[in-house]
């Protein structure tokens, strides 16, 4: 039988009413498995994730501070759904052992943070009637706190390989000598895919609030279509821009072996959801544009000089100015005597004048423009190599609401164009191309 590993988000395990949601989606279908649990997320505007609440807990701690307080509030959150599903678990002392930790007066963060992982599996389990496997004994990190890929591989293909089902919690590992460490922040995603890996899944299902991506920022474009069908990297390129559906990282141990990821709704599991997958399957209709992000925020600081492109090196040694400066570039469009860098603002206004110093000594330009407030948006596609006068139509209908493109540059998989706007236009060149490529 083809095996799903299923991964439950903190909104879709936040309170028992979700826990039978839960217990509900994965008792529906006898090849959801292996089950991966993050900690109970807001359970409603204003409410707190548990994780935020450990890591306050232990800051306190840390701080010589009252940590006590926030520890019961941990602690009800847990005791609420555990009362509330009927269980019978050992809380108070699952508590005591947190609590002896954070007395030692060195609490570590990383082990604060996995414990809201670490209870609410081991309550999934109890629930389910699924055995559980602490991921200090499955997802391996070195002594210096980096995560291992082989070791862990290994670890969950052996551990796991010989099991009928079970429930592990997402975000941490374990060095060998059991110091625990976390991914960053929403690595349960990361946890759901390396275990997918690890038993060979025929699909990895992500279950969160929503039904799935999204063609563009539902803030901006009111009730946009849903993306059935998404490439990995499709998803990458819209992912870099902005649009968070799943942590950056969880995409890399399934795109190796081409499993599924299945993006789905705990709140209504009959949505199909998002499908990001490696190629779509045959009779799937290739749209142009997959989906449309972008962000604010960028800055673009133009170098111009007469016979620019007859001077060898030229680009690369105002590349290195930014890079000795720290400064990270997002893209490098070029003219005949002009080249643009596109740095994030924050990252370059930090470095500002150290830049610009520089270029000015180094590269002797005719003239130096910063053009502070850019925008930045791609319109991603793998249909576009394919599909003859995208460009065009991307240009006409920004144009036709009015809008200057201030920058153009096509990703050399013609998977993407990216435009730069400025900030002020930003949400109305979003609609315009929605119009046109809904
Ligand atoms: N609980 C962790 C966080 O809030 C990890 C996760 O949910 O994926 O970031």
């Amino acid at each position: 039988m083809e095996t799903i590993v299923v991964k439950f988000g903190g909104s879709s395990l936040a309170d028992a009413d979700h826990f039978r949601k839960v217990a509900d989606i994965v008792k529906a279908d006898p090849r959801r498995r292996f089950v991966v649990a993050s900690a109970p997320g807001k359970r409603g505007d204003g409410d707190t994730k548990v994780t935020d609440l450990l890591y306050r807990c232990c800051d306190a701690a840390a701080a010589g501070g009252d940590w006590r307080g926030v520890l019961a509030q941990i602690e009800g959150r847990f005791s609420d759904i555990i009362r509330d599903l009927g269980l019978d678990f050992p809380l108070e002392h699952e508590i005591a052992v947190i609590a002896e930790h954070l007395a030692s007066g060195k609490p570590r963060r990383d082990y604060m943070a996995s414990r809201g992982e670490y209870l609410n599996s081991r309550i999934l389990a109890a629930y389910l009637g699924f055995p559980f496997f602490d991921a200090e004994q499955l997802i391996r990190f070195t002594p210096r706190g980096t995560f291992a890929e082989g070791a862990t591989n290994a670890l969950l293909s052996k551990t796991l390989g010989g099991a009928a089902c079970g429930v592990i919690p997402g975000f941490y590992g374990a060095t060998e000598d059991g110091t625990v460490f976390t991914f960053s922040r929403g690595g349960s995603d990361v946890t759901g895919s390396l275990v997918a890996r690890g038993v060979g899944a025929a699909v990895y299902e992500n279950w969160t609030d929503v039904s799935g991506m999204l063609f563009t920022d539902p803030h901006i474009v009111a009730d946009p279509r849903p993306i059935e069908y998404i490439t990995y990297r499709e998803l990458r390129e819209l992912s870099y821009m902005g649009a968070s559906v799943l942590h950056e990282d969880a995409v890399f141990p399934v795109r190796k072996v081409g499993i599924p990821i299945n993006i789905r709704n705990t709140n209504r599991p009959g949505d199909e959801g998002t499908w990001i997958v490696k190629q779509l399957p045959q009779g799937t209709r290739t749209r142009t544009v997959t989906g449309v992000a972008g962000k604010r925020g960028f800055c673009g600081i133009q170098v111009e000089k007469a016979m620019l492109n007859g001077e060898v090196g030229f680009i690369a040694r105002i590349l290195d100015i930014f890079a000795e400066c720290g400064v990270s570039i997002e893209h490098c469009p070029t003219g005949i005597d002009t080249v643009t860098v596109i740095a994030d603002a924050v990252g370059f206004n930090a470095h500002r004048d150290e830049v610009l110093q520089l270029i000015r000594e180094r590269m002797q330009p005719e003239s130096l423009i910063v053009e502070d407030d850019l925008a930045m948006i791609a319109v991603v596609g793998h249909g576009m190599v394919a599909a003859r006068g995208v460009a065009a139509r991307i240009f006409r209908a920004v144009a036709d609401a009015g809008i200057n493109i201030r920058m153009i540059d096509q990703g050399s998989s013609e998977l993407n164009v990216i435009l730069g706007v400025n900030g002020a236009d930003f949400e109305e060149a979003i609609r315009s191309l929605y119009r046109e490529f809904r």
